[in-house]
């Protein structure tokens, strides 16, 4: 049975450079007809941050990724908070305490310090276990009495080669050198993430670890934990970074990387941010781009997930959102679409009624990209546009025209729109249509002027949609003070 977890520290927000740590596993749970499990890893009370569970477990039910068991849920293993799994681990502990592997620590900080401060200077590397206290060679007895009195526990290491499997590096082997005396249980009696994983990992079943290769380094000691509590552990799927759009570090929160409830609230749909970042350093070697949750579930495997860093790209990111808006239009309808875009209005459109804001997104959806354009994109079919002259006269097609030619161009087109019986976008094109031919204009012309008298935007739809949509009355009334706003300036 496959089993896989996320087990995100409550530390702050889920950045978009971690959310794959949680879609990956997801994936490969449900491709098996396995389970996913939300873990919260919050035995470092200085990192804590109120409110954080909530965050992350609002932002993994957005994406779609509901977990099977865990946090808020509940599930076989509970407590699925690390805080409220200490008696766990301190049976654990004792495990290694028994087979003389772990030993309680008085050493204070300040020493420590020195040790490391010296090792420094002597341009040696640091390793606690050059330092280990003579207490660690006491009797497991003594060791729990230490242990009970609140001096931290820690690994008694055996130096030794290490070679492992890793499903997305490959096959990974180290020295000696690097593994040490680290700290199991703290003073506080709550374990370090090193010591509290593996436990969780074995008690929760867990059959894939996913997370950043971040935690490649401290393999070897934890496999060392592995073979001294005679457990098996996990397959290793080590994520390669989230690269920041710039230079070849890391994404992190110090460099902009935004929460994904922000995109949320830009107006990314929660497709397309799970489209995006499923392909951020995965694909399944063909051209395609697009991916819903079902398509994932079919194409993702492990094998293809890249070992190299990739870079995010807001661009990306937008493009893909613009695709999934179009799609859930086309295939869907506009009800659909309407359903995603509540609280994207502009303020004034609240006075109208939805069947007409389901018309302005009909014509509008396919530029969007986020849904946050709506209110810059549509506010003039809420709302008369300010008249801005300057606008229309610096139009890079208007400009060699004179404020005489401008006013006649709209007295001609106001008289053949106002003859239109019935208010159709094909009868709107055909009016547009003989407007061409009778001024002799060309289109980027005389729409350029129709589109800005209509709208003061930068872009519109096709006019004749525009038109229909506004409505005959609008649609003549602000062509008219423009037209009069002209002839105002020209006196
Ligand atoms: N709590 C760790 C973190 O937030 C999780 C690492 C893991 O998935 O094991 O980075």
């Amino acid at each position: 049975m496959t089993r896989t977890r996320f087990a995100p520290s409550p530390t702050g927000y889920i950045h978009i450079g971690n959310v794959r740590s949680a879609i990956y596993p997801y994936l490969i749970a449900k491709q098996a007809d396995g389970q996913f499990i939300l873990r919260i890893e919050d035995t470092d009370q200085k990192r804590y941050v109120e409110g954080a569970t909530d965050l992350i477990m609002e932002t993994l039910r957005w994406l779609g990724l509901e977990w099977d068991e865990g946090a808020g849920v509940g599930g076989p293993n509970e407590p699925y908070y690390q805080s409220e799994r200490r008696e766990i681990y301190h049976k654990w502990a004792r495990k290694l305490i028994e087979a003389g592997r772990a030993y309680a620590d008085p050493t204070d900080g300040a020493t420590i310090d020195e040790y490391r401060k010296a090792d420094s200077a002597a341009k040696v590397p640091y390793l606690y276990r050059n330092h280990r206290p003579s207490e660690a060679e006491l009797s497991p007895e003594e060791v729990l009495k230490l242990w009970e009195k609140g001096a931290p526990l820690r690994f008694k290491s055996e130096p030794k080669d290490y070679s492992w499997h890793d499903e997305v590096i490959g096959d990974l082997s180290t020295g000696p050198e690097v593994l040490d005396d680290i700290i199991l249980i703290k003073k506080d009696g709550l374990p370090t993430y090193n010591f509290a994983h593996i436990v969780d990992d074995y008690e929760m079943k867990v059959t894939h670890i996913v997370r950043g290769v971040e935690y490649l380094s401290s393999m070897p000691n934890y496999l060392a934990i592995y073979e001294a509590l005679g457990i098996n552990h996990p397959k290793f799927v080590s994520l390669p970074h989230v690269l920041a759009p710039q230079g070849n570090k890391k994404l992190s929160k110090r460099d902009g990387a935004k929460s994904v409830v922000d995109y949320r609230d830009e107006g990314i749909l929660p497709e397309a941010m799970l489209n995006y970042l499923a392909c951020l350093g995965w694909n399944d070697g063909t051209e395609q781009e697009i991916y819903s949750m079902k398509d994932l579930l079919t194409a993702f495997s492990i094998e293809r997930i890249q070992n190299s860093g990739a870079r995010f790209d807001e661009t990306k990111l937008l493009w893909t959102n613009g695709i999934w808006l179009r799609k859930i239009f086309d295939e869907e309808g506009v009800d659909a679409l309407y359903a995603r875009t509540a609280g994207f209005w502009p303020a004034e459109a609240s006075s109208y009624d939805v069947s007409y804001q389901k018309e302005v997104l009909s014509i509008i959806y396919d530029r969007l990209k986020v849904l946050s354009d709506l209110g810059t994109m549509t506010g003039y079919f809420f709302y008369d546009p300010e008249i801005d002259l300057s606008l229309l006269f610096g139009n890079k097609f208007l400009k060699k025209l004179s404020e005489k030619e401008l006013v006649d161009l709209l007295t001609v087109t106001i008289e053949r729109l106002s003859a239109i019986a019935d208010w159709t976008a094909d009868n709107l094109q055909e009016a547009l249509n003989e407007l061409l031919a009778k001024t002799g204009k060309k289109p980027a012309e005389l729409f350029s002027l129709i589109r800005i008298a209509l709208s003061f935007a930068p872009f519109s739809p096709a006019l004749n949609l525009t038109m229909k949509v506004l409505g005959r009355e609008r649609s003549l009334a602000r062509l008219n003070a423009v037209r009069s706003a002209i002839v105002n300036d020209a006196a």
